[in-house]
């Protein structure tokens, strides 16, 4: 077996984790036999077996957002532990909120705004759920979250021409995350297993980098993860990286000098290709994982095979995102005809898939393909619906463009499963197209404020006034 598979198969399987997986059944949630039925099935999708509860990022995760609310995860962005600097990190931490979340966690009870991640296993996809990546810190017994992450701060060094972040802000000191925030997370900082850093462009985050000393000084076996734009890499962030245990993901969209820096505006294509030469170096010497983050849109979607065989050669994993906003830009708002046109392209390419990581890299090829189909098939209101809601969270709530997709998402597939059990599946179409010629705030102030039973009731008496 060759060393890179066997490291991965390492990763995932523990011989007796699985025996004692064996005899470790899922506990039935109450009141949700759509749920329950599924449990088994989904159990065969874990990686490391069966286990009592469903998802362990309840008290293994917290996500600190940049209006200061801490989240058990983007996926759910209803259920909040608090809110920083109205409450201390201790105070969240121990608090009633994470220990409520933790106990419905407990019973697989997910109706405390896991209505993402429940719909997806319900409709049976299983594919890179959250959850599953979590199972590895199922015994944590400890009070202390296992893994933290950082989405403080939109600040970043370019102005890429498919970013949503409408705040890039500047960096103040009047920033909730100052020094008093270090000090008060460095008491988890000692505890966990990782941390993941987002941005903005996290390497010209300044807290970002103090979080990190910390973390290499009292925690160096830690894993610490980061999304960056390959700008920026200087001696100091060369030290940090070499005294660290990093793990990092390059976002390059092309491997064509001109369209890379049209797409990335400010960036230079030679110097980020430089430093991608110099991280690739940096994860074989320390045996790190690296990864090519691609986002896919209508500028350069002709690159992804060339991107692919560039991480195949390198043995590097990629990462595919799409773009869903600005829609102008997006591909799956494009005619079908174009994405089938986009389909048949991808579709004349073939890819090896010897080691572990061609074959992760060509899963995540055919899912492109996937894609394309299924937004070709499912080009409706509700994926407008849920394009709308996103950029009302990104430029109204300060939301990244992965949590206002993530929260837009869940609230589409509620009111369509509330549309449905309030008897109106024939008129779906129509009540969402309705919505979209609406006001996104009245919408999401109804949504947020009202219980499922009184939107149902007034659902009932707004159908009847409109003329369907
Ligand atoms: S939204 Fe999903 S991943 Fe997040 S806590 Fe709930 S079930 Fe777990």
């Amino acid at each position: 077996m060759k060393a890179g598979k066997a490291n991965i198969l390492k990763n995932v399987f523990h011989p007796i984790e699985w025996a004692k997986s064996l005899t470790r059944k899922p506990y039935k949630p109450k009141g949700d036999p759509e749920l329950a039925a599924k449990l088994n099935e989904y159990s065969k999708h874990r990686p490391l077996g069966s286990r009592r509860q469903i998802c362990y990022v309840a008290n293994n995760n917290m996500l600190f957002s940049r209006d200061g609310t801490v989240l058990a995860c983007s996926y759910n962005q209803q259920f909040k532990f608090g809110k920083y600097h109205e409450k201390s990190i201790d105070e969240i931490v121990m608090g009633e909120k994470r220990t409520q979340f933790t106990k419905a966690h407990q019973h697989n009870n997910l109706t405390l705004g896991c209505n993402y991640c429940r719909n997806y296993i319900v409709s049976g996809k299983y594919q890179g759920l959250k959850t599953m990546n979590y199972d590895i810190y199922s015994g944590n017994k400890s009070k202390w979250p296992a893994v933290l992450e950082f989405d403080i701060s939109s600040y970043c060094n370019l102005r890429c021409i498919m970013c949503n972040e409408k705040n890039r802000e500047v960096e103040t000191e009047n920033n909730i995350y100052n020094d008093k925030f270090i000090e008060e997370i460095t008491p988890l900082l000692k505890h966990i297993k990782e941390a993941k850093f987002y941005g903005g462009e996290p390497f010209v985050i300044k807290q970002y980098y103090k979080i990190w000393d910390i973390i290499v000084n009292l925690n160096p076996q830690a894993k610490i993860f980061v999304i960056t734009n390959g700008t920026h890499l200087n001696e100091r962030i060369k030290n940090l990286l070499n005294n660290g245990n990093f793990e990092i993901s390059v976002s390059i969209d092309s491997l064509n000098n001109e369209k890379f820096e049209k797409i990335r505006k400010g960036a230079n294509f030679e110097k980020v290709m430089q430093h991608l030469d110099w991280f690739i170096d940096y994860s074989k010497r320390k045996k790190r994982s690296l990864s090519l983050s691609m986002t896919i849109f209508r500028e350069n979607w002709e690159d992804i095979p060339d991107i692919l065989s560039y991480c195949n050669k390198n043995k590097i994993s990629v990462f595919f995102s799409y773009l869903y906003n600005p829609r102008e830009l997006s591909l799956w708002t494009l005619p079908n005809n174009e994405k089938d046109r986009i389909k048949e392209y991808l579709s004349g390419f073939t890819f090896t898939a010897k080691s572990a990581i061609e074959q992760y890299n060509r899963k995540c090829y055919t899912e492109i393909i996937e894609h394309l189909r299924y937004w070709s098939q499912n080009f409706d209101d509700k994926l407008q619906l849920v394009s709308q809601l996103s950029n009302y969270f990104i430029e109204n709530k300060n939301m990244s463009t992965e949590t206002a997709r993530a929260h837009a998402t869940e609230i589409v597939l509620n009111l369509t499963k509330l549309i449905r059990e309030a008897g109106y599946e024939n008129q779906l179409e129509t009540i969402i197209a309705t919505i979209r010629n609406g006001d996104m705030q009245s919408f999401y102030e109804a949504y947020l404020n009202k219980s499922a039973e009184s939107l149902k009731s007034e659902l009932d008496t707004w159908v009847k006034s409109l003329t369907l």
